[in-house]
């Protein structure tokens, strides 16, 4: 996150998931529609490891408190991504990590949709 990212930004310029979702930056897409882009995880952590994202730049979940209708779009285009996917049958975790404590390491708010194996039950 950069001192001039804030959450009123259409587009911040050096942050890698705007970049993303401009094309600027090549990703391997799996979703997209008006709102939301959606692409594999470059680490993946599972088979299935999808990050979705607004095409709008919001750096964390925080922000969204001021757009309900985008968290829930972001949450409904992680059922279309696990559906896309072919997890929905057996299952999947959506996860967002947001802040320091949150290890969230990209600022730009993102779900991250894992699935394809048995993941194990901790989350801390
Ligand atoms: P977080 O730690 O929750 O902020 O997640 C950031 C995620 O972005 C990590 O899982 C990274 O592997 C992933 N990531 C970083 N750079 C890229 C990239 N260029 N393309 C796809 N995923 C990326």
């Amino acid at each position: 996150m950069t001192a001039n990212a804030t959450d009123s930004d259409d587009v911040v310029a050096d942050c890698l998931f705007c970049k993303i979702v401009a094309g600027a930056i090549p990703s391997d897409q799996v979703y997209a529609d008006d709102a939301v882009f959606a692409f594999r995880d470059i680490a993946p952590q599972a088979p299935v490891h999808v990050l979705v994202v607004p095409r709008r730049h919001v750096s964390g979940l925080d922000g969204l408190r001021e757009d309900p209708d985008l968290a829930g779009l972001l949450l409904t285009a992680a059922a279309n991504v696990a559906r896309l996917e072919g997890v929905h049958g057996t299952g999947y975790r959506v996860a967002v990590n947001h802040g320091r404590h949150g290890a969230q390491s990209v600022g730009h708010v993102h779900l991250h949709v894992l699935g394809g194996r048995q993941l194990q039950g901790g989350l801390g």
